[in-house]
């Protein structure tokens, strides 16, 4: 494959790949340049507060617009970009991008939300983590309580120690924490007790089945039991359907995000929304 032979080394396309093993290649080799060719793009999903309807957080979504293969979904090229080490330059952007987002909507009057910024496990692990992300907050002007730093559980629990030292940190600076992709992970609660997190988030994988299968009530349940005995709040991923929601809404979840409410949508679009809905 490309990438192993190193960024600079092109593969070239034979008849003999198939389309999704060429698309790949492409991938690769274009990855490094499409920063500075400004191909990437964030997207905005509102969170919502579930009792009332108001939104008021927003996860930045990053997408590529590639120049052949037109907007390719994060699915596909942040493993790549893990694996190469490109997640850290690639992440800065990302949280910097959403920091300046957050600034300019509030510069527009709109209502101030909270915008979350989704951290590789990769970017966690940097021995300079902290100082970017001060130098980042202090150059785009954030409020650290308006940012909200997610990592997933598998992340968190790479090394523990490590995880409740940097997080205290995070909380010291005032960030907002939450654990993305609940359920899904290997977590020791006996660690997770002591991570010192604001949110946790229920993977999808839970919701979207959550009316087929009474065992998905009971995990989600066990889950926001988990939440509300520590003192955490719970968001749900992934909701679509209005019987999810009325399902959430008995059961107490705090916050909701999924296509029911919207999809990720542009800076513009999102605009858009905050304006109609609030
Ligand atoms: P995630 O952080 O768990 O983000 C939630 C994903 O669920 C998003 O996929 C979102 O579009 C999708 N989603 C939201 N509501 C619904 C729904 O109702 N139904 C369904 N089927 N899906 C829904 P997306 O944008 O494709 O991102 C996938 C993953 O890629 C993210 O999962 C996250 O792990 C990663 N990712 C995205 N942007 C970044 C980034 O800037 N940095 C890093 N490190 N990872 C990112
Ligand atoms: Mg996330
Ligand atoms: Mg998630
Ligand atoms: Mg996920």
């Amino acid at each position: 494959r490309a990438k192993e032979k190193g960024k600079n080394n092109y593969q070239l396309y034979t008849p003999q790949m198939n389309e999704s093993a060429y698309e790949q290649l492409l991938m690769e080799n274009d990855l490094y340049k499409a920063l500075e060719k400004k191909e990437f793009i964030l997207y905005y999903q509102p969170q919502v507060k579930t009792t009332t309807g108001e939104i008021i957080g927003a996860e930045a979504l990053i997408r590529w617009k590639h120049p052949k293969l037109g907007l390719i979904s994060p699915a596909k090229f942040i493993p790549l970009a893990e694996e190469t080490g490109f997640i850290v330059p690639l992440g800065e952007w990302v949280l910097r991008k959403a920091c300046e987002q957050n600034i300019l909507w509030q510069k527009k009057g709109l209502k101030n939300i909270r915008v979350s910024v989704n951290l590789s496990p990769l970017q966690f692990k940097q021995k300079n983590l902290i100082e970017k992300i001060t130098k980042i907050i202090k150059e785009t002007g954030i409020r650290p309580e308006d940012l909200e730093l997610e990592i997933t559980e598998s992340s968190a629990m790479l090394d523990p120690n490590f995880t409740i030292k940097t997080l205290k940190t995070f909380n010291q600076m005032g960030i907002k924490i939450a654990i993305d992709d609940f359920g899904t992970g290997y977590s020791s609660l006996a660690y997770f007790r002591s991570f010192p997190i604001h949110k946790i988030k229920i993977d999808q994988l839970f919701i979207r089945d959550l009316n087929k299968d009474e065992s998905n009530k009971a995990i989600v349940l066990a889950i926001m039991g988990i939440a509300n005995s520590l003192g955490l709040k719970a968001i749900a991923e992934g909701v679509e359907t209005k019987e999810q929601l009325n399902w959430l809404k008995k059961y107490g979840c705090d916050e909701i995000q999924g296509y029911l409410f919207s999809p990720p949508v542009s800076s513009w679009e999102f605009e858009k929304i905050l304006v109609e809905k609030q």
